[in-house]
């Protein structure tokens, strides 16, 4: 199992929902299976019980689950249908390992965030991202794993802790992080510092961007993209600009401009799956 992992930096709502379906629709053209995993880090179990003027509208699966509402966008996207469990809240993950320990599973040893919680995290999403999601009936190729909020705040901790120690369970080649930022403009000019500090972040929490997507109002100058890549130490290629469009259905072509199917390829080893040939 591949896996991509979507977070984000500086504001919330920057679009990683959207550049997330984004990807997993692009990867779904060049003929691979893509199934998904939305993270919220909240305490709440599921979005059923969240306020829809706070929280945006409720999703419900057809298994019923009450999910955030970005799993639409991935079952309308990709074309699958996801489960209840392809969302996962730290309620979840919580009441998950609190009715272990009640049951005696960890045999006396006294239950922590890390390591219990972290490998709750990762077990979850290496079974649900197994689950098939289309009427082939068969397992993924790529698991697109979204991780809510911003990296930097407490909830989020132990979710980025889990996703680095993922990226070494899955192993080399299969494991690639777009950290999505944004890039404000004020008074006519594009500012990057915000970008270079979310970036210092991440890398501090210990995840390694492969790939650097700046929302912006209008494209990124060239100044601004190679500012970006000179003091984030990454090649001027690994900085994707995703400007605001009229349309977010427009996104996936925005991406594909700018070569994010090779980025992917050599990213993820794609040449060595079996494709089929017609698609590539
Ligand atoms: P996040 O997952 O980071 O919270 P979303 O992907 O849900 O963010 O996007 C937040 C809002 O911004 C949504 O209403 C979405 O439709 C909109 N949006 C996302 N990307 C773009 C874009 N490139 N252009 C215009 N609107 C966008």
């Amino acid at each position: 199992m591949k896996y991509v992992l979507v977070s984000g930096g500086v504001i919330s709502g920057v679009g990683k929902g959207i550049i997330a379906s984004s990807t997993g629709l692009l990867l779904k053209t060049i003929g691979l299976k893509v199934s998904s995993i939305k993270i919220d880090p909240y305490l709440n179990v599921d979005a059923g019980t969240m306020n829809p003027k706070e929280h945006g509208e409720v999703f419900v699966l057809s298994d019923g689950g009450e999910v955030d509402l970005d799993l639409g966008n991935y079952e309308r996207y990709l074309n699958i249908t996801l489960t209840r469990e392809n969302n996962i809240t730290t309620g979840k993950i919580y009441q998950h390992v609190i009715d272990r320990e009640r049951k005696g599973d960890y045999l006396g040893k006294t239950v922590q965030v890390v390591p219990h919680i972290t490998d709750a995290i990762q077990d979850w999403t290496e079974r649900v991202a197994r689950i098939p999601v289309d009427d082939t009936g068969e397992e993924a190729d790529v698991c697109i794993i979204e991780l809510g909020g911003t990296v930097g705040d407490i909830e989020s901790m132990p979710f980025v802790e889990a996703m680095t120690q993922l990226r070494r369970r899955a192993g080399r080649d299969n494991f690639l992080q777009i950290h999505v930022s944004y890039v404000p403009m004020i008074h006519g000019e594009q500012k990057t510092k915000p970008t270079q500090q979310a970036i210092k972040a991440v890398r501090s929490a210990g995840l390694i961007p492969d790939l650097i997507a700046c929302r912006c109002q209008v494209s990124l100058e060239p100044a601004s993209v190679d500012k970006i890549a000179r003091f984030c130490q990454v090649e001027l290629e690994q900085v994707v600009v995703v400007k605001d469009v009229g349309s977010v259905y427009h996104v996936p072509l925005l991406l594909e401009q700018q070569g994010l199917i090779p980025l992917l390829r050599s990213g993820l080893a794609l040449q060595d799956l079996t494709i089929s040939p017609a698609l590539v």
